[in-house]
């Protein structure tokens, strides 16, 4: 099984594989820069040496790693000026993960701020677009929302349209958030449950593009389109679920992604085993 979690970069960026080493992850996610600002300090040779040194002499997988969008960008915004500056974002984003080696980057779909979704689906495809003619072999995936007010992309029907008219294929994925799906609706808590979940998320995305999965109870029930991740099993989804969830990922060998809380009844190190002891 190939599992870890959403680990820091704070100090220099070869750090992520060293907390990803000390939490015994097979797999990680990271920010590739500060997730809260609109800049980004380049990469200097050194840092993208030190990273991808340290990844090779650890035993995680290549394949297996991944980042995350920042915040910031809104891909569906019907602001002119933050449309630009979000598409320059997952483009620079998108080369980033090239030098650093990274096959995939996770990004959000948008809010269409209250304009409608038909224009918003439309600016995002533009702007996923042009972020995909960039010349490398980073696969950008889109991840189902929770179905907040006016975001894109959280029922697999909506997510499935706009993935599908997306080119070139190749340089477009999907990652699956158990915490966001169980939010939006899709129940999760027993393996029938998971199963039909996922029967339906094959029949409008394929299961065959999912190339991540994010791996979070939900702090909230089903349904209620709170995002707030919690620990596996202590959540809405539940143990039995959770469990369902990790052997479905792992008869596909897919990667699978912890973004749970830290606080006083657990951190990552749990977590991470508690996964383990599910699988
Ligand atoms: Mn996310
Ligand atoms: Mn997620
Ligand atoms: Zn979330």
């Amino acid at each position: 099984m190939k599992i870890g979690c959403h680990v820091s970069i704070s100090g220099s960026i070869d750090k992520a594989v060293d907390n990803a080493v000390e939490r015994e992850c097979s797999a990680f996610q990271i920010f590739t820069r500060n997730p809260r600002g609109w800049h980004a300090k380049e990469l200097t040779d050194e840092d993208i040496a030190n990273f991808k040194s340290k990844l090779k002499t650890s035993k995680i997988d290549r394949l297996a790693t991944c980042a995350h969008m920042p915040y910031l960008p809104n891909l569906a915004t019907p602001k002119d000026e933050g449309f630009e500056k979000s598409v320059q974002t997952l483009i620079k984003e998108v080369e980033r993960c090239a030098q650093l080696g990274i096959p995939y980057l996770v990004t959000h779909l948008g809010s269409h701020l209250g304009t409608g979704e038909e224009g918003g689906i439309k600016r995002l495809i533009k702007g996923l677009t042009k972020a995909g003619k960039t010349k490398n072999d980073v696969v950008i995936l889109l991840e189902n929302t929770a179905g907040q007010k006016n975001s894109v992309g959280s029922s697999f029907k909506q997510l499935g349209e706009i993935f599908n008219q997306l080119k070139p294929a190749k340089k477009f994925g999907v990652c699956f958030d158990t915490c966001h799906a169980f939010v939006a609706g899709y129940d999760l808590r027993t393996e029938e449950k998971v199963n039909e979940t996922f029967d339906e998320f094959d029949k409008y995305v394929g299961i065959k593009n999912l190339k991540i999965l994010h791996l979070n109870d939900a702090k909230g029930d089903i349904g209620c389109n709170l995002d707030r991740h919690y620990h596996l099993g202590l959540g809405g989804i539940g143990e039995k679920g959770i469990t369902a969830v990790v052997k479905f990922a792992n008869k596909r060998k897919i990667p699978i992604i912890l973004e749970t809380p830290i606080d006083d009844d657990r951190d990552d190190f749990k977590n991470i085993k508690k996964a383990k002891e599910f699988a």
